[in-house]
């Protein structure tokens, strides 16, 4: 009989765990490079495929639901005295596409200093203003002003 490692190895060429934002970019990329590759995503969320609540911004309340399956609240397990004795709590995704799939689509960029403070080769805004200029579009609908 073979292991389920075994059977993975024969069949895939790559394994993504985690069908979100982040695995979801990492298997696209990996399938532009060589559209022939095998990859399987391992994901515990359902299928997100023509969920109207999930695809129209505007339904995205609807994950907030009690019993809606498609965001996870993580609970701190202690009390924190920043917030009054109460305890942190953190949505996420629980469903195809992670985050992206249940979130608000807003999008913002820090100011230049915080990418500064990182302190970090490569991560100072001026590495970084390039990538934001590449996923940043301004479409105001005007052509002439
Ligand atoms: C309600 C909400 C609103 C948001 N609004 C915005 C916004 O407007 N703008 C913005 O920029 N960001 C927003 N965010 C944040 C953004 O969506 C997340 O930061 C981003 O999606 C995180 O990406 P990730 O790849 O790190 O994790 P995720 O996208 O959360 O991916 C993790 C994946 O792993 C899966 N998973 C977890 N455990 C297991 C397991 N044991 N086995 C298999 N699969 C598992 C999950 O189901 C999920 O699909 C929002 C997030 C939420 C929850």
């Amino acid at each position: 009989m073979l292991s389920s490692l075994e059977v993975f190895s024969s069949s895939f060429d790559s394994a993504d765990i985690l069908g979100g934002t982040a695995g979801s970019v990492i298997v696209g990329r990996l399938g532009k490079a060589d559209p022939s590759l095998r990859i399987l995503i391992i994901e515990s969320g359902k299928d997100n495929f023509n969920d109207e609540t999930l695809s129209t911004p505007g339904f995205f309340t609807q994950s907030f639901a009690p019993g809606n399956k498609n965001i996870e609240f993580y609970v701190d397990s202690k009390p924190s005295k920043y917030l009054d004795g109460r305890q942190t709590i953190v949505p996420v995704g629980h469903v195809l596409g992670g985050g992206t799939s249940v979130n608000v689509m807003q999008y913002t960029r820090a100011s230049a200093s915080e990418y500064d403070d990182w302190n970090t080769e490569g991560w100072r805004f001026k590495d970084l203003k390039p990538l934001f200029k590449k996923v940043q579009s301004l479409d105001c609908g005007l052509t002439t002003m």
